[in-house]
């Protein structure tokens, strides 16, 4: 293989030691999130609105993406907001409601973490801990999930570099947690027509340098609803392991980045073209798994 300055394992660790490398660990990981594989063959689409904000919201969009084929479920029961003042999530209720429609749909929970004193809770409802952008270098937090027993989506922070983004997933890996989805959500840089500017090319350079799963979240990563579809699309083209999109059953009362939720029916068509994409690359898109009642 042809040497390049980024094939170098990540800074400061030996092969062997850093735990993410591609050296010390060649074959992909697979992340098992309640049945439901990430990482291997399959491309897993995680669907649901950005907060829990009601049961019927709840309900509706997540009866909905699982129609469409969504194979997991997000929603934010603690939301990380840039203003105090704004809604801040609906806290264990919005964990309770989560659980209610698990049980009804099959659909694995995806749900954010943001206190290391809330991991236990979170854990007790959630099948899958996701470290928001905001957090990802916020180190006791990582140990804690590390600590955990279930599987970790870690997404990257604004303003960090791959290596730091890699390095983030090692204080995880450290503690005994080796299922970890890396999650590229979009960075900040001098573009201001999109809320981030998503670097898609952080999903072949990570494929290369670690052997954990590669998702994009396309919402946050453009902030804006009609640039969602064809960044999903390129997301699969270019190798991601799965996506997840904020859909909200009415994106223009959403409390919490309706701009960039789609509504159900966009969701509906962007998964019939997600299939044909995925297949033009040799892929499927994951199957729902069903309710166990
Ligand atoms: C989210 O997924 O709702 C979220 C807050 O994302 P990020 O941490 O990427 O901003
Ligand atoms: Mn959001």
């Amino acid at each position: 293989m042809e040497t390049n300055p980024s094939d170098k394992p990540v800074k400061g660790k030996s092969p062997i030691q850093s735990k993410v490398s591609r050296y010390t660990k060649p074959d992909d990981t697979l992340v098992n999130v309640s049945g439901i594989q990430i990482g291997g063959s399959d491309i897993v689409i995680i669907a649901g609105p950005c907060a829990v904000e009601s049961r019927e919201q709840l309900f509706s969009t997540s009866r909905s993406v699982k129609a469409g084929g969504a194979a997991i479920l997000r929603g934010g029961a603690f939301k990380p907001r840039s203003s105090p003042y704004n809604f801040q999530g609906m806290g264990e209720e919005g964990l309770k409601l989560l659980s209610e429609i698990r049980k009804e749909t099959g659909l694995p929970i995806v749900t954010e973490v943001m206190d290391t004193r809330q991991v236990e809770l979170v854990a007790s409802y959630a099948d899958m801990l996701q470290i928001g952008s905001r957090n990802m270098q916020n180190y006791p937090l990582l140990k804690e999930v590390g600590m955990s027993k279930k599987p970790v989506l870690l997404k990257r922070g604004m303003m960090a570099t791959v290596e730091e983004f890699l390095m983030a997933a090692e204080y995880i890996l450290s503690q005994g947690n080796g299922q970890i989805v890396l999650c590229e959500r979009g960075i900040r840089t001098f573009e201001t027509s999109t809320r981030n500017t998503l670097d898609l090319s952080a999903v072949p350079m990570l494929k290369r340098l670690t052997h954990l799963p590669v998702i994009i979240d396309p919402s946050h990563g453009t902030g804006l609803r009609w640039m969602v579809p064809p960044m999903a699309k390129a997301s699969i083209a270019v190798g991601a392991d799965g996506l997840i999109m904020e859909v909200h059953y009415k994106p223009e009362e959403a409390l919490c980045d309706g701009f960039q939720s789609l509504s159900l029916d966009e969701f509906d068509l962007l998964m019939a073209d997600m299939k044909k994409i995925a297949k033009a690359i040799g892929r499927e898109i994951a199957v729902p798994k069903h309710a166990t009642v």
